[in-house]
């Protein structure tokens, strides 16, 4: 899924959005335009399962079975 997505910087603060791509992957990072600081975003909290999903469906594609849902603002968290 790829989608414009707003994002918090942990660091200043500052709200701006990226054209991301979201897979199944951990985490995201997006880098603060404003400040130039890696920022880090933990995707596992926003990831929901589909209920409309029927059983038996998600035949080796990892990506049908949830879907992402995002607050309007993404806060992000420092890189570890
Ligand atoms: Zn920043």
């Amino acid at each position: 899924m790829k989608k414009r997505q707003a994002f918090r910087c942990w660091n200043c603060l500052r709200i701006y959005t990226l054209f991301k791509e979201f897979t199944n992957q951990q985490e995201l990072i997006v880098p603060c335009p404003f400040c130039n600081k890696e920022a880090v975003v933990k995707l596992e909290p926003f990831r929901k399962e589909k209920k409309s999903l029927l059983r038996g469906e998600a035949d080796g594609d990892e990506t049908i079975g949830y879907e992402y849902q995002f607050p309007e603002v993404i806060p992000t968290q420092k890189p570890e």
